[in-house]
C-alpha cells in the first residue's frame, strides 16, 4: 500500500511581487514504508521546498500530498498540526536544537504534546537516545556537543513520536564523512523498522547509501532509480491522541527561558515594578493620610454636630475655630428658638451651650488663675480624653489638663480631682453694673484637649445648670448664645442645617467639614496614583518591547517547535506563559520595595505625627501583584500572537 503520495505538486515564488519564479513544476510521486528514498539533486532544485510541502510546514502550493489515503488539503489546521507532530519526524541540516534545553529535555519536547505521562516520556525518551548512543550525554546542553552528536539528537527527537515518515534535509550536510556515514546507517537501521527514511542530499555519494534516489532538476524529478529492495517491515502506525503543550509544561518552558536571560529579565521586571511600587505608595500615603485626617476631626469634633447661632456678626472670623465645641458668642437664644430648633426633623437633642472668655478666674488655695475660656460641657467632649476622674455633674467642673497643671504642679495635678475651687465670674447686671457671681465646685476631672491649639489651654467645663445657678443666685438670668443640635445619623446632618438656616439662624456642620476634608485626600490621592499610573504604563510598554525582542530572537525556536507539532496555541502559551511569569516577577519586586519604603518613611514620619503615615495594606499587595501581571499577559498578547502567527517554514529559515 502506498504510504505517500505527492499529486501534482508545483509551486512558484512571486519575486518582488512581480516575477513568478517556478521552483516544482508538477512532481509526482509514490513512497512506501520502510524505504530509505535519497533525493538528489543541485542546490537550488528545489529539495528544500519539497520536503517542507510533505512535511505540512508549507500550505502555499498547488496539488496535494496523500498520507495513508488522507490528503493534506482537506485537513484542518489543527490536524495538520497533528500530522507534523504524529506522522513526520523532521531533521535538519542545522540540527535546530532547542539550545537552553538539554538533549533529554529536547528529545521529551515533542512528546510533552502527547498525552503521554512524564515516566513515560522519559522512559520512551531514554530508551531513543540509547539507540541512537547518546544516553550518556542526556542531561548535556546541546552545544556541549559534537555535530554528530547534535544530529543524533536531532534524530532522537524526530523518532520521539513514533513518526511513520522521516524527513532529512541535508542531514549530514555539516558533518565529516566518517560521522555522515554513521548518521546514514542510523537512518537506515530506521527504515529497517518500516519507516519511510526521506532523505534530501546534493552529494551522490549520500544519494547511494540508500535504497532509491529520486534525482531533481529544477523542480522536475528526472529520474527514479531504485538501488535495493525496500524494507518489508510492518510499522504499526501510531495515533496518539493530541493535546496542547499543558499550561503547567509552558510555564516550566518559560522559566528555562528566562533563567537563560536571567539578568535582562530581572532588569525589566525591577524596571516594570518601578511604576506598581510608585502607585502602591501613593494608595498607601493616601490611606494612611485620611486615616490621620479622620482620627484628628474625629477626636475633636463629633460628626453628628450641627452648632447653631443666631447673629451673622458673631460668626464672622471664627468659621475656622476647631475648639473642641466650637462655641461663640453673640446674641443669646430664647426658649422659643430653641424648642425650633429642636423641633426640626431628625434632631435627636439640643444642648445649650454658652461660652465666657475672659471674665473668670478660679482659685484653689494659695494659687488664683485666670480662665481664657469658662465653657459649658458638651457631647463633644470625649470620655476617652478625660485623663483622670469623669464628666463634671451638676457643681462639679473638668479643667483642662494645663490649666490644672497651673493651679497645681505638673506632678500633683491629677490629684486635683475630688477638690473643691472657687469660680468667680465678674459680670455686668442689667443696670450694667459689674457683679461676680461664684461656685464652689468639686473637680470632676482632667481633660486633655489634645493639640487642638494654643487659644484652648486654660480651660474649664461646667454643666450649663451649674451655671445657669449659679447666675440666678446673683439674679441674673443666663441665656445660652449657641445651640448644639445632634442629628440621628450622619446622613441627616446636611437637612438639618438646610431647616436650620431656613428657620433663619446659622449653622455650621461639623460632618461637612469631615466629608470635605476626605474628599480632598481621596481626591488627592487618586490624582497622585494616576501620575504614578503613567510609569505604569511605561513599564507595560517596556514588557512589550523585551517580549517582542524575545519573539524576534527566538524565531527558530518557534519554527522548531512548529516543525515537531506544536500548535499556535501552544506557541501563545508558552509566551503568555512569560509574560505572566515576568508580570508577578515585577509584582512582587514592587510589593517588596512598597513595603521596605514604608517600614523605612513611617520610622522617619512616626515621630511627627504619631501614627503610621504609609499604611500599605495585604489589599493593596495583591492589587499590587495583580495589575503588574495583568498588564504584563496584555503587553504580551501582542508578541505572542506575533509569535503563534510565523510561518513554521519562515520561522526556520529566519537567521
Ligand atoms: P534546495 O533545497 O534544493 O537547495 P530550495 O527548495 O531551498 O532548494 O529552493 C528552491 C528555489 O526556490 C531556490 O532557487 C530558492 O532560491 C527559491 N526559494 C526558496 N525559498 C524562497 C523564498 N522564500 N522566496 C523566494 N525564493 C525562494
Ligand atoms: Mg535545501
Amino acid at each position: 500500500m502506498t504510504l505517500l503520495e505527492i499529486k501534482q505538486v508545483s509551486k512558484s515564488y512571486k519575486l518582488a511581487g512581480k516575477e513568478k519564479v517556478p521552483v516544482l513544476r508538477n512532481v509526482n510521486i509514490k513512497f512506501e514504508s520502510g524505504e530509505f528514498v535519497s533525493i538528489l539533486g543541485e542546490s537550488g532544485s528545489g529539495k528544500s521546498t519539497l520536503m517542507n510541502i510533505i512535511g505540512g510546514m508549507d500550505s502555499d502550493y498547488e496539488g496535494d500530498v496523500m498520507i495513508q489515503g488522507k490528503t493534506l488539503r482537506s485537513m484542518k489546521e489543527k490536524e495538520v498540526d497533528a500530522y507534523r507532530k504524529d506522522k513526520i519526524g523532521f531533521i535538519f541540516q542545522s540540527f535546530n536544537l532547542i539550545p537552553h534545553l538539554s538533549v533529554l529535555e529536547n528529545v521529551m519536547m515533542a512528546m510533552q504534546m502527547t498525552d503521554t505521562n512524564k515516566q513515560e516520556r522519559m522512559q520512551r525518551a531514554k530508551g531513543i537516545l540509547t539507540e541512537v548512543g547518546l544516553v550518556d550525554h542526556m542531561q548535556k546542553k546541546p552545544n556541549q556537543l559534537s555535530g554528530g552528536q547534535k544530529q543524533r539528537v536531532a534524530i532522537a527527537r524526530a523518532l520521539s513520536n513514533d513518526p511513520d515518515i522521516i524527513l532529512a534535509d541535508e542531514p549530514t550536510g555539516s558533518l565529516d564523512r566518517d560521522t555522515s556515514e554513521q548518521i546514514l546507517e542510523l537512518l537506515d537501521s530506521i527504515a529497517k523498522k518500516g519507516v519511510l527514511v526521506i532523505t534530501v542530499t546534493h552529494s551522490q555519494r549520500v544519494a547511494d547509501f540508500g535504497s532509491r534516489i529520486v534525482s531533481v532538476e529544477d523542480g522536475s524529478i528526472i529520474e527514479d532509480q531504485r538501488l535495493k529492495e525496500r524494507y518489508m517491515a510492518v510499522k504499526e502506525t501510531n495515533e496518539t491522541k493530541g493535546k496542547s503543550l499543558s499550561l503547567k509544561a509552558s510555564f516550566k518552558l518559560a522559566i528555562k527561558n528566562m533563567r537563560l536571560q536571567s539578568k535582562r529579565n530581572l532588569l525589566v521586571a525591577i524596571g516594570g515594578s518601578i511604576g506598581i511600587v510608585s502607585v502602591l505608595l501613593m494608595l498607601s500615603l493616601g490611606n494612611g493620610v485620611k486615616t490621620y485626617m479622620n482620627n484628628e476631626i474625629n477626636s475633636t469634633l463629633n460628626p453628628l454636630l450641627v452648632d447653631v447661632v443666631k447673629s451673622p456678626e458673631a460668626v464672622k472670623g471664627q468659621q475656622a475655630g476647631r475648639l473642641p465645641n466650637r462655641q461663640r458668642g453673640g446674641e443669646p437664644f430664647t426658649e422659643k428658638d430653641i424648642n425650633k430648633i429642636s423641633g426640626i426633623n431628625n434632631v435627636d437633642h439640643v444642648e445649650k451651650v454658652i461660652t465666657i472668655k475672659g471674665k473668670s478666674n478660679v482659685v484653689y488655695h494659695e494659687s488664683n488663675k485666670d480662665l481664657q475660656v469658662l465653657g459649658t460641657v458638651t457631647d463633644s467632649i470625649k470620655d476617652k480624653n478625660i485623663e483622670k476622674g469623669s464628666l463634671p455633674s451638676d457643681n462639679e467642673v473638668l479643667l483642662t489638663t494645663s490649666f490644672a497643671k497651673s493651679l497645681s504642679s505638673d506632678k500633683t495635678y491629677k490629684s486635683l480631682v475630688g477638690e473643691t475651687i472657687s469660680l468667680f465670674i465678674n459680670q455686668m447686671d442689667e443696670q450694667n453694673q459689674p457683679v461676680t457671681v461664684k461656685a464652689e465646685l468639686v473637680v470632676s476631672g482632667v481633660y486633655d484637649q489634645g493639640n487642638t491649639g494654643p487659644m484652648n489651654d486654660a480651660n474649664a467645663y461646667v454643666s450649663y445648670s451649674t451655671l445657669e445657678n449659679a447666675y440666678s443666685s446673683q439674679n441674673l438670668t443666663l441665656l445660652p448664645t449657641q445651640i448644639n443640635a445632634y442629628a440621628n445619623n450622619q446622613d441627616q446632618v446636611e437637612s438639618i442645617k438646610k431647616a436650620v438656616d431656613k428657620a433663619g439662624f446659622i449653622s455650621s456642620p461639623t460632618a461637612s467639614i469631615m466629608k470635605q476634608v476626605t474628599t480632598y485626600v481621596d481626591m488627592a490621592t487618586y490624582l497622585l496614583s494616576g501620575i504614578a499610573g503613567i510609569s505604569l504604563l511605561v513599564s507595560g510598554i517596556m514588557i512589550l518591547v523585551v517580549l517582542y525582542i524575545s519573539v524576534v530572537e527566538r524565531t527558530r525556536e518557534i519554527g522548531i517547535l512548529r516543525s515537531i507539532g506544536a500548535r499556535k496555541k501552544d506557541i501563545r502559551r508558552i509566551f503568555f506563559s512569560e509574560s505572566a511569569l515576568l508580570g508577578l516577577l515585577s509584582g512582587v519586586i514592587a510589593v517588596a520595595a512598597a513595603w521596605g519604603i514604608s517600614l523605612g518613611l513611617n520610622n522617619l514620619l512616626v515621630n511627627t505625627f504619631g501614627t503610621e503615615l504609609v499604611q500599605l495594606t495585604p489589599g493593596y499587595m495583591v492589587f499590587g501583584i495583580g495589575v503588574s501581571t495583568l498588564i504584563s499577559v496584555i503587553a504580551g498578547l501582542l508578541p505572542s500572537s506575533k509569535a503563534a502567527k510565523l510561518d513554521p517554514m519562515e520561522s526556520l529559515r529566519y537567521e
